[in-house]
């Protein structure tokens, strides 16, 4: 487990404003890590994503057996930020059966014609299981924001700040009853510097096996780099809450961000303090009974009992 400590610089106290600039993105550039040096925390990052995911198994089990919570995780970020691996990482050790993974691409038509809500009201996770959005109702008041031509139908052309202001508070009334009804929801923001973005693209379009990962689309909208880290920075400050933190992950190594993701799921689920559900005496009774039953030497199988 990483130190608590540690893991409170990343994130965002409810109720401050905040400055993305004050928000590392190489983590192994501060005096901190350097101490430490690279290969150290390269090594440590991998022991901490290891322990952590068997750690994220047997705790999404207890969360199945328990039946009283479910676990929301979303993840939002500049492109080539490194969500769909941080993602596979963090999760590949659960079992498949006990998490579900909603991508949230350009709404639909009909999607549009409803509240902006919906959507992912449909997508929530089922008591017992881990829910992970690779992107949200974020996209609500991030994208939309810096394009608000693409609201839709029945929207403001120009929108006010009015406008955004009851989009957080809805996003805030919402979560609260998410958390009201037992779903623990944490928010991550994997924080790119504009240079690593830039490296990763140049990647994209060198390495033959990484050209279908790049599109067009991603370069149009780094030409509004400025415009989204603002709009970031205006709903990290309005919905980062005690209930439904959001966390600034450091993502321009791709191995601190999934250590830290890792650590603070893990951490996080432990500490909502579940429990397998007690076995009443009646229960206990009829397991006993079973097991007797079983122990005992089966009689021979005749042709009868074969056919039937
Ligand atoms: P990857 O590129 O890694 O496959 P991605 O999440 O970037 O994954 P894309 O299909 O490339 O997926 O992009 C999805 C696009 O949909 C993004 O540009 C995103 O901003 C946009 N989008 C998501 N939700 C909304 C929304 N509510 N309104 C408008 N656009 C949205
Ligand atoms: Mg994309």
């Amino acid at each position: 487990m990483i130190n608590p400590k540690l893991i409170q610089q990343f994130v965002v106290e409810p109720g401050t404003t905040v400055n993305l600039k004050h928000f590392v993105t190489d983590w192994t550039g501060t005096d901190a890590a350097q101490e430490l040096g690279k290969d150290i925390i390269k090594e440590r990052a991998s022991e901490i994503l290891a322990e952590t995911r068997k750690q994220l198994d047997a705790v999404q089990e207890l969360l199945y057996a328990s039946d009283t919570h479910s676990v929301l995780l979303i993840f939002q970020a500049m492109d080539a930020a490194g969500k769909d691996g941080t993602i596979r990482h963090v999760m590949s050790g659960v079992n498949p059966q006990g998490c579900q993974v909603y991508s949230f691409k350009k709404p639909s038509a009909e999607e549009l014609d409803h509240n902006f809500l919906w959507r992912y009201m449909k997508a929530l996770p089922e008591r017992g299981r881990i829910g992970i959005f690779n992107r949200s109702y974020y996209e609500d008041v991030l994208v939309v924001k810096v394009h608000p031509e693409w609201l839709g139908p029945g929207q403001p052309t120009k929108p006010d700040a009015n406008f955004w202001e009851k989009r957080y508070e809805d996003i805030n009334n919402f979560e609260k009853h998410l958390a009201r009804n037992g779903t623990l929801v944490l928010k991550f923001f994997l924080h790119l510097s504009k240079g690593e973005q830039k490296r990763r693209f140049l990647e994209r379009l060198t390495n033959p096996d990484k050209h279908w990962k790049f599109s067009e689309a991603d370069m149009a909208e780094r030409d509004h780099w400025k415009d989204y880290q603002t709009a970031f920075e205006e709903a990290l400050s309005a919905t980062s809450t005690k209930r439904a933190p959001w966390h600034v992950i450091p993502a321009d190594r791709k191995y601190v961000a999934r250590a830290l993701v890792a650590d603070i799921v893990t951490t996080a689920i432990q500490d909502l303090g579940l429990e397998f559900p007690k076995v009443s005496e009646d229960k206990l009774a009829k397991l006993q009974a079973a097991r007797a039953r079983l122990e005992k030497k089966d009689p021979p199988e005749t042709a009868e009992t074969h056919e039937s």
